[in-house]
Formats: C-alpha cells, sequence, structure tokens
C-alpha cells in the first residue's frame, strides 16, 4: 500500500491522486482487505484522478465491477463487503483544502495552453505541494467518516453474447435494440439511416 503503486498506475502526481489514496488506505484499514475476489466493493461519487488511488490500492476496479460510480461530481466514498449492508463512507470535508488562487490561476493557464515555461514549472512545483500536504494531514481533518447501512449493489452480471445484424459484432444481450425487426447493437441502433 505504497502511494507510488498509486502514482505508477495514475502516470503522475496530482492533489485529486492523493486524496484517493488517503481514501484507499483508510478503507484499507477498516476492511483489512485488498479485494480479490470481488469482496470489497467501493462506490465513487465522481470521476477523478482520485479514482485510479482506489483501483490500485483496494484492487477495486471497473472492469471487475466491484467500482461503481455515481456521477454526482463529489469526493464521497463508500466501501462494503459484498453481501454486507454495513459500510464505512468517507467524505472529504468541503473545507479541507483552502482554495490557492495563485494555484488556480495557473492552473487555467496550463490547461489552455498559455501558460510560459516558468509558469509551468510554478504549477507543477504547487501542485506537487499541494498533494504532499494531503499525504501529510491528519485524517479527521481530511474527512468525514462514518458508518453508514446500505443495500449491497447487484454483482456483476454476466449475459450471454449477442451478434448484431448489421455490424456482426457481438455485444451483451440486455444491451441489444430492434431495428426494421432486427437485433442490433447500440452503436447500430442510434447509426443514421445509412
Ligand atoms: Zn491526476
Ligand atoms: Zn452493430
Amino acid at each position: 500500500m505504497d502511494f507510488n503503486t498509486a502514482v505508477q498506475f495514475h502516470g503522475h502526481i496530482c492533489p485529486g491522486l492523493s486524496i484517493g489514496y488517503r481514501v484507499a488506505v483508510l478503507a484499507a484499514d477498516h476492511f483489512k482487505d485488498r479485494s480479490k475476489d470481488e469482496e470489497l466493493v467501493a462506490i465513487a461519487e465522481n470521476r477523478s484522478c482520485a479514482i485510479d488511488a482506489i483501483q490500485a490500492i483496494n484492487g477495486c476496479t471497473c472492469g471487475k465491477g466491484n467500482l461503481i460510480f455515481k456521477d454526482y461530481g463529489k469526493h464521497v466514498y463508500t466501501y462494503l463487503k459484498r453481501g454486507d449492508k454495513k459500510a464505512l463512507r468517507i467524505s472529504l470535508k468541503p473545507d479541507a483544502l483552502p482554495q490557492d488562487e495563485k494555484h488556480n490561476a495557473l492552473f487555467a493557464k496550463v490547461r489552455a495552453g498559455t501558460a510560459n515555461p516558468d509558469e509551468a514549472k510554478k504549477f507543477r512545483a504547487s501542485h506537487e505541494a499541494i498533494s504532499q500536504r494531503i499525504l501529510e494531514m491528519p485524517g479527521e481533518e481530511l474527512f468525514w467518516v462514518r458508518e453508514v447501512e446500505i443495500e449491497s449493489p447487484e454483482k456483476a452480471r454476466i449475459y450471454p453474447t449477442l451478434i448484431c445484424s448489421k455490424c456482426g459484432e457481438g455485444f451483451m444481450e440486455p444491451l441489444g435494440r430492434v431495428r426494421n425487426g432486427k437485433i442490433v447493437c447500440i452503436p447500430c441502433f442510434e447509426a443514421k439511416n445509412e
């Protein structure tokens, strides 16, 4: 459970990854488990860099179906053991990371591609400093953590494969559509008339 594992997986150091790492370690300590067999499930309420730390550290991944997204744009992470209602809800405190105007202005420039090399360097330095601060902050200053009860999310299901009558590619049965009386995949269903 080393931060470098998460950095390697994600490709860079950033505040989002640091937040995800702290969340992942908290959850791992609580459940004392790396999810090898889909046991530990994470429900993330955002799609940010933080998710990659959760995948790398907790082994909760999109592919295995034990990482579930709710696109609420919130740094809230709920963990549970499959089949158990007792969950751990970890929520980033809104005032945990004070807004840094200078940093935000640099970030905007870097994103827009208008930062000069000096500004880009300054941005990277403060980006990493913030990331480092998150790694070192006491947990209780970063997060609200509480135990909650939730309905266990459904296990990733396996479906038969159907063959699209238009493109000939296979797809999961419940995602089939009917077009002109024939079974097709969603892209073929949505394609403009040929
Ligand atoms: Zn990142
Ligand atoms: Zn098709």
